[in-house]
């Protein structure tokens, strides 16, 4: 790939002096460049030595942490480890009733301003969260590894359908932005971006594409299967997407396949969340995801506390580690994961194999809590016995599962049969199927589609 380096200074052509911010955004690429081949331990014991800096200014400086840390900064090798996993885990609860308590008293030098953030969640209390510029650099550096890791050609027009601010980027112009984000334009001349409201109706989102004829799409998943979906009824597909780009949603089982069916283009998935930043990227390589070890801690734990095995799942526990301007320490972001092997790809950087959602989204049966796994062959099977656009599961009872279907026409009875059938297969004989056809599919209160809901 030829590397369109944007130099700041207009009397030096090649090589290019980039921006100071692009300059620094490099150095630690540089450096990442080289650390995504580490051996896992290699990882930790620099991780450790960051945790070290940062546990110490959270005692020092952060209120909530002052009597919390004991001599913990002070460990060293297996012993720190032992130390850090009795620290106790932090809840969006603990998060939000500390409120101040957990910002910084003294940013040191070098790390810039604070910015604030405020998310929603899935359980509709907002965070009130802040972040250094220091912070705010890596960010920029991890958006820039991603890019670098799928290859994009930032010479192609970036689409992107994630806009929610009331009255911006509005059908039918949307908006029109110089380059792809700040973060790669400190550095590459890159195409314009195109963006649209994410709340504009699926028939003008397909107007617009096909207007546009973007490179690359960034949206939701629940965006792009209802976008897929309608460009199947309709027929109207944009034709040059290379790669679709999700975020800020668990993509579901089936979505890749459905997308490469419909579109011809591969999707590109990340796992971020608003408050800690990016979690894992997806290997260049392969479907699952690499924890993104130099600038978190993510660790998956069991329900006795203990770091899960490749093939389990688990709690995802996220420690940010350069934002001294509001240490999380060991913060429970809410979602599950399963953690993965070794990837053959010769990144040390530790595997995730899926994401999946909330403990609500569990099933519950009389011997305890499990995962409803559907893979994207379930999600087939179930859409070839009948005209289903859109589906969702929820466990109204112990004993009873409501199948929520939204249709293209009525289902036979012969179809209904289907329908109960694959999921009582699915979900246990012990479960009564009932089917229901509402109007609109219920969505969490900050907006996200789940597939699997347990209302008990
Ligand atoms: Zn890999």
């Amino acid at each position: 790939m030829i590397m369109p380096f944007d130099s700041a200074l207009p009397d030096i052509a090649w090589p290019a002096a980039v921006s100071g911010r692009g300059m620094a955004t490099l150095s630690l690429l540089f450096q990442l460049e080289r650390t995504q081949w580490w051996p896992a331990d290699r990882l930790r014991d620099g991780q450790q030595a960051q945790l070290k800096r940062l546990l110490a200014h959270a005692t020092r400086h952060v209120p909530f942490y002052r009597r919390r840390l004991g001599k913990l900064a002070d460990a060293d090798g297996e012993a720190f480890w032992q130390g850090w996993r009795e620290l106790p885990l932090l809840t969006r609860q603990d998060v939000r009733q500390a409120g101040d308590d957990l910002m910084s008293r003294a940013l040191p030098d070098g790390h810039g301003e604070r910015t604030e953030v405020y998310t929603s969640g899935s359980t509709g209390k907002p965070i009130h969260a802040v972040r250094s510029d220091l912070w705010l650099l890596m960010w920029s550096a991890v958006t820039v590894r991603e890019h670098l890791w799928h290859g994009r050609d930032f010479s192609g027009k970036l689409a992107a359908i994630r806009e929610s601010t009331a009255g911006k980027a509005l059908y039918p112009d949307g908006e029109h932005l110089d380059n792809w984000g700040f973060s790669t334009a400190d550095i590459f001349r890159t195409a314009p971006c195109v963006s649209l409201n994410i709340t504009t109706p699926v028939d003008d989102q397909l107007k617009w594409l096909l207007r546009e004829e973007p490179d690359y799409l960034l949206t939701h998943p629940t965006m792009l299967d209802r976008l897929l979906r309608r460009s199947a009824e309709t027929g109207l597909r944009p034709r040059k997407l290379r790669q679709v780009l999700t975020i800020s949603e668990i993509l579901a089982p089936g979505l890749r396949e459905l997308c490469r069916a419909e579109w011809g283009a591969p999707v590109v998935d990340t796992y971020s969340t608003r408050e800690t930043g990016y979690l894992a990227l997806q290997c260049p390589q392969a479907d699952h995801y690499h924890l993104q070890s130099e600038t978190v801690l993510v660790e998956i734990l069991d329900p006795a506390g203990r770091p899960c095995a490749p093939g389990e799942i688990g709690r995802v526990i996220v420690t940010p580690l350069h934002n001294l301007a509001m240490p999380l320490l060991r913060y429970d972001v809410g979602d599950h994961a399963e953690v993965g092997a070794p990837c053959p790809c010769g990144r040390g950087l530790p595997v995730i194999r899926r994401i999946l959602g909330r403990r609500q989204n569990m099933l519950r049966a009389a011997e305890g809590e499990r995962w409803p796994l559907l893979s994207s062959d379930d999600i087939g099977k179930l859409l070839a016995l009948a005209p289903i656009r859109q589906y969702q599961f929820a466990q109204t009872h112990l004993d009873r599962i409501e199948v929520r279907l939204q249709a293209e026409r009525m289902l036979t009875d012969g179809e209904k049969r289907g329908v109960v059938g694959w999921a009582r297969a699915k979900f246990g004989q012990e479960f009564r199927i009932d089917l229901a056809f509402p109007a609109e599919l219920s969505r969490t209160t900050s907006g996200k589609f789940e597939d699997f809901v347990c209302l008990l």
